[in-house]
């Protein structure tokens, strides 16, 4: 599984590779490995600093005055490019990410191509309105960017929550700076070489590679920059809402999760025991919307809890980079550690381990893995029902009643999603509409399209990413008053 040591990368500031002015540069590991797979350059202020020059050039030069229809063809090209080379930056994401190629390259890659092609449909679709107020006026509104976008994204899915924010900011005439996780810089470096390739104006896709608490901090605090667009933890989050207040911000916030997966009695149990395994153990668990708390009705449960365990155990991690894998490795060492705590402290305050609990090795004595973990005997105020782990840790708690399930769902800090599984549809319509989540599943798991808003209830943040929703956080709204008086 040994990987080809990649080379140097460095910042995209006005379509020109540059290191970073200070000569400091962060290393990349490979989780499967444990190997130094790249380095990058690692931003400080002045970068970005000329980063935000260069945003502000574009924004006032050709980007700014060219056409909608013009600039959605070049945010389709984005798609196009992408794609094309979807074999390349599918390999870099499972590089540095862990998870496994066959991810990286049929879901993720593909998912955030179709972000770029269909905000790229966007583009020249974005309106204002006429309005009849009183009085002789022509009265109308023109929707407006807002102008520099900072796009912080964490290491889960690397690309795809970038996507996610580069493609509804371009497709509504602003600019970006894109700040990827330390971890995994390199498919952000990637999209900078593919906006550079189609021919993307200088300034209006800049990636800054460097830590959060420095670089990350400084794009919050910067005065020139005119809106964040955060996906990270909840801490980070209020962090950054504090920070943004100085500087009146625009901000969007997807935040951490800790989803409830509802199992009812009437359910299909062996489609509820796929969305079960895949609600937590798809992506390693390190997914925002895991399905890590389950909640089945004791009638079932324990049934349902000797099939689920079986195929956790089924579920063995392999190199990331073999297209038969499908459980990967843990994004870095320190997440590792957290699991493993976690998984500490469950054992700890008395729930019962029925799968995994331990580090996994694939044969080479190397790499952040760790076996699918099944909790069983949860209590709901218990240190895993309460704080998201971001890890393949599922903690299960047994409900009586609808009304129990209900109420155990949305005790929680978090709301960013939830699921049902049932045949009964009137009781799948009741729970949905009384589950406090930004998205509810019905008989099903893990779903997404960019046609779909997503996004959190309570701490899990506020704004919506994809969808036609995600035009309202990059774009601003001006009345035009003028009087029509003879
Ligand atoms: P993180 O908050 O540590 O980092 C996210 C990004 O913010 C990184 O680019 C990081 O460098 C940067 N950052 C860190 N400190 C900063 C600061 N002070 N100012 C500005 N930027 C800063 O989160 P993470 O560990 O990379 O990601 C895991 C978290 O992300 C989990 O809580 C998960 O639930 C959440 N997440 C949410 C969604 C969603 O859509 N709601 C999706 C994926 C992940």
């Amino acid at each position: 599984m040994s990987t080809t040591a990649l080379e140097h990368k460095k910042l995209l500031i006005n379509n020109e590779w540059r290191d970073a002015s200070g000569g400091k540069t962060m290393e990349v590991i490979n989780p499967a490995t444990e190997e130094v797979i790249a380095t990058v350059a690692s931003a400080g202020r002045s970068d970005l600093d000329e980063a935000v020059m260069a945003a502000r050039a574009a924004l006032n030069g050709p980007w700014g005055k060219m056409s909608a229809r013009e600039r959605g063809r070049l945010v389709s090209k984005l798609a196009d490019r992408l794609l094309e080379k979807a074999d390349e930056v599918a390999r870099l994401e499972t590089l540095h990410n862990g998870k496994p190629i066959f991810e990286s390259r049929q879901i993720e890659i593909p998912a955030a191509a179709e972000c770029f092609e269909y905000y790229a449909g966007w583009a020249d679709k974005i309106t204002g309105e006429t309005i009849p107020v009183k009085g002789n006026y022509l009265t109308y509104t023109l929707r407006e960017p807002l102008g520099i976008v900072a796009a912080i994204v964490p290491w889960n899915f690397p690309l795809l929550l970038a996507a996610w924010k580069v493609a509804p900011a371009l497709a509504c005439g602003n600019v970006v700076i894109l700040k990827p996780a330390s971890q995994t810089p390199l498919t952000a470096i990637a999209l900078g070489e593919i906006a550079v390739e189609v021919g993307l104006p200088p300034g209006v896709l800049n990636v800054l590679t460097g830590p959060g608490s420095s670089l990350g901090q400084a794009i919050v605090e910067h005065p020139g920059i005119d809106k964040i667009a955060f996906t990270g933890d909840t801490s980070t989050g209020k962090g950054i809402m504090r920070a943004a207040a100085d500087t009146l911000k625009k901000i969007t916030l997807e935040l951490g999760g800790k989803s409830p997966n509802i199992v009812l009695a009437d359910a299909d149990i062996d489609a509820a025991l796929r969305g079960a395994t895949t609600g937590i153990f798809y992506g390693k668990g390190e997914v925002c919307a895991a399905g890590s708390r389950l909640l089945v009705d004791t009638s079932i449960k324990d049934q349902f809890m000797e099939k689920l365990a079986a195929r956790a155990r089924k579920m063995v991690a392999g190199d990331p980079l073999d297209p038969k894998t499908r459980y990967g490795a843990l994004a870095s060492r320190k997440q590792l550690e957290t699991v493993e705590r976690y998984v500490g402290i469950a054992k700890a305050e008395g729930a019962t381990l029925v799968a995994g609990g331990a580090r996994a090795d694939i044969g080479t004595g190397k790499g952040y893995f760790f076996q699918p973990t099944v909790f069983d005997h949860v209590a709901p105020d218990s240190t895993i029902s309460r704080e998201e782990i971001f890890g393949p840790v599922l903690a299960t708690i047994a409900f009586a009643d609808l009304d129990e399930a209900i109420a155990l769902a949305n005790a929680s800090q978090y709301g960013l999603a939830a699921a049902v599984w049932t045949r009964d549809v009137k009781k799948a319509h009741y729970v949905a509409r009384k589950l406090q989540a930004g998205t509810v599943w019905i008989n099903t798991y893990n779903v997404y399209d960019t046609a779909a808003p997503f996004g959190g209830y309570k701490a899990s943040g506020f704004g919506r990413e994809m969808s036609a929703h995600a035009l309202e956080h990059y774009t601003q709204v001006k009345s035009v008053w003028v009087d029509l008086n003879m």
